[in-house]
């Protein structure tokens, strides 16, 4: 039987072996990691990002890491990505996406609920440098195409939404963008390339941070963008070399690692989060359950249309949340109360609402009618991490039963 030619390949498979090859030298089979910071030149070699492109080799390890590589490399093939580059953290990425694509003079059309602390950068930082910022509603890509000015540049959407998991028709909104010449970024942190794949439905960028599902064990923090090849070694050279985000070697190596398990432990999360929020939702303390994948979801039908996988997040909501958090972290053993999500550990985390819109979403009334239909006064957001689902419904029953 002869060898298949260039197979396009399943996605466990890519999410193995896309970018790693056995070492040339040793015969490894799993990749070394590069540390080294600079590597022996040619006497030609230029000293300026200047005159960096896609074949310049390696020089030193702030422009491209033979590690670092393997990880942008694998990225690119599971979000189905002509090319890929890492951050030091998913702020990192999200900064130089906004940095590459906006000017002084420009205007940016941005989701009312992101993570906090992009809200934050579109309240004072961006429009410091000069840059218009309108937050929507993107639930509704109407509501997009009423915020867009002539001077538009990009549009900034989050799917699901942190942490209310409102959902964004990413197909619409590319529509939308594309119409009016502006770009669409799309962090898809929530979901991974596993849950969607923006640049299949027109996007220009998708925006990940590696510390969440990527990496999968909540040791090592980064983040990546994605897109075509021409802006991605724009962005490496005009952005990232020059301001410096870049992600350790040592965290790339430990990253590309936990992602090659991304499809499997994609697959036990949504399992576990299903389960968990079925429970949640039979629960009588429990007034309110966010999940895509239940049919109470307000967007069950755009989730279903649009999502391979519904992730691991569920948000819920007691009465008197914020006495409830006290109790809940004291209670739980098994699911830790801390911050960050996408772990193999479950975590909880409390959001206030009346917080949120002070610190992160400064909101028109409107919006925050919106915001307060899914998040009442403050929700529990739960990461459903990859124990045994039974064993997480048991700690949360045992203090649930304490409020
Ligand atoms: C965590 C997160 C970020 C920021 O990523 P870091 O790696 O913590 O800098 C951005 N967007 C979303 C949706 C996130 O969950």
């Amino acid at each position: 039987m002869t060898r298949p030619s260039q197979p396009p390949r399943g996605i466990r498979t890519d999410a193995i072996h896309a970018g790693e090859s056995p070492d040339p030298v040793t015969g490894a089979s799993a990749p070394s990691i590069v540390m080294s910071t600079t590597f022996i030149a040619d006497a030609e070699a230029s000293f300026s990002a200047e005159d960096f492109g896609e074949n310049t080799p390696y020089l030193y390890t702030r422009w491209k890491n033979p590690t670092v590589d393997q990880l942008e490399q694998k990225l690119a093939a599971l979000e189905g990505a002509e090319a890929a580059i890492a951050f030091a953290s998913g702020m990192a990425a999200v900064t130089a996406t906004l940095l590459y694509t906006l000017s002084a003079g420009d205007h940016l059309v941005i989701s009312d609920v992101s993570y906090a602390a992009t809200a934050e950068m579109t309240n004072e930082l961006l429009p410091r440098l000069g840059i218009a910022v309108t937050k929507v509603d993107m639930s509704d890509p109407e509501n997009v195409r009423v915020a867009l000015r002539p001077n538009t540049r990009l549009i900034y959407a989050e799917t699901p939404a942190n942490p209310i998991l409102r959902l964004t028709d990413i197909a619409a909104l590319a529509a939308i963008a594309r119409e009016h010449g502006a770009r669409l970024a799309v962090d898809a942190t929530f979901s991974s390339p596993i849950g969607i794949r923006p640049l299949g439905l027109g996007a220009d960028f998708v925006i990940h941070s590696l510390s969440k599902y990527i990496c999968g064990h909540g040791d090592a923090i980064g983040g990546a963008v994605l897109g075509q090849k021409e802006d991605i070694t724009r962005i490496r050279k005009e952005v990232a070399i020059r301001t410096g985000g870049i992600i350790s070697p040592f965290n790339a190596w430990l990253i590309q690692r936990g992602a090659a398990t991304l499809p499997l432990r994609m697959k036990a999360h949504e399992e576990g989060a299903l389960a968990v929020a079925r429970f949640l939702e039979a629960h009588p303390k429990v007034i309110r359950v966010i999940y895509p994948g239940l049919p109470s979801h307000p967007q069950h039908e755009l989730a279903k249309r649009q999502l391979s996988n519904f992730s691991g997040m569920v948000t819920f909501q007691v009465r008197d949340g914020a006495r409830a958090a006290t109790i809940l972290a004291d209670r739980l053993s098994v699911i830790h109360y801390a911050v960050s999500l996408g772990h193999h550990r479950s975590l909880i985390f409390y959001l206030p609402t009346s917080e949120m819109l002070r610190t992160s979403f400064r909101m028109t009334p409107a919006q925050e009618q919106s915001y307060r239909a899914f998040a009442g006064d403050g929700i529990f957001r739960l990461s459903v991490g990859l124990e045994d689902p039974a064993d997480l419904i048991a700690d949360l029953a045992y203090a649930l039963d304490g409020i």
